[in-house]
């Protein structure tokens, strides 16, 4: 569910998490007699992006074609048009600074700026040890994606294979068998991360930030201390609402599992239906309130309908349309992979492109017919008008207000797949009363709700790596005190500083910020209230759906159109009318489960 290409941007993309390792930097030109002029940093920037653009659009063609046809040739190719156009964004990037101090037209000004931050890992100019960084980085990556769990001498596991054993599995021994399994694959890349902070940090310096994590924090319009606090203020206003949710689960799971799951104290990370314990909408059947059935299961209704792949995009498709969005392109049918093949690998993670950085949208998904690939291809598809609605700044803009924006849009709309949504539909015949909400309000603070503080935590605990706050002696104690003062879980077994859990989560091993889904989650109910209210709903949050609102698609349409070419306050303020990101809309959203989850958790232990 990621956006796709090699945007030197907000760093969306999630296939070359390690890139902006660049080329060694090139020698200094012998020093400028005068100092450069506001005309020659235009000039300067317009040049840099029209060149990147071109690289940006090679680097997509070749990602599509390896990422559809999965080969050593396709792989090495997508490989070279990546480098080219990373190493030109580095040297751009320190060639950007140049201009630093000088007084600029305002677009100029911000196209630098972001060109100077378009970086997630700085390499050092020292050629060694950017090799050394390049080298690290890739065999971290390499050493997460090899990573299997080989419980006998003839059986060997991958992350799929122990994804769906911790997402169906109740037997508690076993969940716990494959979380250790799977989290000794991280050890030795231990050793590899130490000197990856090191070295990242150095090339940070460089660039004249305090270190990788405050490099990380420049990116939204803000100094990276005010930024820190924006997080803290966010979570505080949600925090409530989580608190709630793990008692009652904690409840649950302990009627289920016993003495394994403590009464008053953290929940077992092995024991909420995921890996990382980031989202725990597997373990919905085991926390099922009773008589709170929807009555409808979506999936079922487009199974028994025999809705095949590509009438399921056109849903989502049609729900854009209703709010006044131009229908995709002739090409993104031609050209977008839908289903998977059955002639070659493919990867299937759901992902969403424009080549061309106008108009030659697609996504590429292994499509299944599931309520959840139903919600996911108006999430990808959110993706692809984003962009498209942003196709006409100039290349530098053309990208999300802040990263948490992009992540935000098409979730915003699969919030209206409200159950009046498939009543308009001729899905179900009328929609179940709003006494039946909590199973579905239920299911989905399991998956939004359970993720806001691991979607926090991530890059709490990198930002306090970088910044030396936690050292190397530390490193796994350090993860799991911060996992339990954020989520409220421990590990199911005795850890150590032989261990490396964090590397055992993907973006850590392949050094990906991971605050944007934070935000995400924290935008999408907020862009679902203002356009809610934009459309005039006013029932509860949770049923208002603005499909077929054409003022809601206007205000909408208004904020994408201006990429990322000014502060992203004043994108949200063009949404929301408010200039700060506010947490108050996911406590509206979930209003009416947290009256119910309060009820619940009624002489029972809160808290951790
Ligand atoms: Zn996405």
């Amino acid at each position: 569910m990621r956006l796709s290409g090699v945007r030197a941007l907000c760093a969306l993309c999630c296939f070359f998490p390690a890139v902006w390792v660049g080329a060694a930097e090139v020698p200094n030109q012998t020093a400028p007699a005068r100092p450069p002029t506001a005309e020659e940093a235009t000039k300067f920037v317009d040049e840099a992006e029209q060149d990147l653009l071109k690289l940006w659009i090679d680097a997509g063609r070749a990602d599509w074609v390896k990422s559809t046809f999965i080969t050593d040739d396709t792989e090495i190719l997508a490989a070279q048009a990546n480098e080219k156009a990373i190493s030109a964004g580095v040297r751009y990037a320190k060639q950007a600074t140049r201009f630093d101090g000088l007084k600029l037209p305002a677009e100029t000004a911000r196209k630098l700026k972001l060109l100077k931050l378009s970086l997630t890992l700085a390499a050092p100019s020292d050629p060694v040890l950017a090799a050394e960084l390049t080298r690290i980085a890739a065999a971290m990556e390499g050493a997460y994606g090899k990573g299997k769990y080989c419980p006998t001498k003839d059986r060997c596991l991958d992350l799929e294979d122990i994804s769906r054993i911790m997402s169906t599995s109740r037997d508690a021994q076993e969940l716990l068998d494959v979380w250790a399994g799977w989290h000794a694959i991280a050890r030795p890349i231990r050793k590899d991360f130490v000197r990856y902070v090191e070295l990242a940090n150095k090339g940070a310096r460089e660039l004249g930030f305090a270190d990788t994590g405050a490099m990380w924090r420049s990116k939204y319009d803000m100094t990276p201390e005010e930024f820190a606090k924006e997080l803290d203020r966010l979570w505080d206003q949600v925090r409530p609402l989580y608190v709630s949710l793990h008692a009652y689960v904690r409840w649950k799971l302990r009627e289920k599992y016993g003495d394994a799951v403590p009464a008053t104290g953290p929940i077992p990370a092995h024991l909420l239906g995921n890996m990382w314990a980031q989202s725990w909408d597997n373990v919905y059947p085991l926390v099922a309130p009773k008589g709170a059935d929807p009555g409808y299961d979506l999936t079922q209704i487009l199974k028994s309908r025999g809705t095949t792949y590509v009438p399921m995009v056109r849903y989502g498709e049609s729900f854009f349309s209703s709010l006044g969005f131009e229908p995709l392109p002739k090409t993104f049918w031609d050209r977008s992979m839908l289903v998977k093949p059955r002639d070659r690998d493919v990867v299937c993670h759901a992902s969403a492109w424009n080549i061309d950085y106008v108009d030659d949208l697609r996504i590429k998904m292994c499509i299944d017919i599931t309520g959840e690939d139903f919600a996911t291809i108006h999430h990808e598809l959110g993706h692809n008008y984003y962009q498209r609605a942003y196709n006409k700044q100039p290349p530098l803009f053309r990208d999300s207000a802040n990263d948490g924006f992009h992540e935000a849009v098409g979730d915003t709309i699969a919030l209206s797949i409200t159950p009046e949504y498939l009543v308009r539909l001729g899905f179900i015949p009328s929609a179940p009363d709003t006494s039946k909400d909590i199973g579905l309000l239920l299911a989905k603070a399991l998956e939004k709700v359970a993720f806001l503080p691991f979607g926090l935590m991530i890059d709490q605990y990198r930002w306090k790596v970088f910044s030396g706050e936690i050292t190397p002696a530390d490193y796994n104690r350090a993860w799991w005190a911060l996992r339990l003062k954020y989520q409220g879980v421990a590990p199911g077994l005795a850890r150590s500083e032989e261990d490396f859990d964090p590397a055992a989560k993907y973006h850590v091993a392949a050094n990906v910020p991971y605050t944007r889904y934070f935000l995400a989650h924290i935008l999408q109910f907020q862009f679902h209230r203002a356009l809610s209210n934009t459309a005039g709903c006013t029932g509860p949050l949770n049923r208002c759906s603005i499909y077929g609102n054409k003022e809601a698609g206007r205000r909408l349409n208004d904020m994408l159109a201006m990429g990322c070419s000014k502060p992203w306050p004043d994108a949200l303020e063009v949404l929301t009318g408010q200039r700060q990101m506010d947490a108050t809309a996911i406590r509206d959203y979930f209003a009416p489960l947290q009256k119910w989850l309060d009820e619940q958790n009624k002489g029972k232990p809160v808290g951790w």
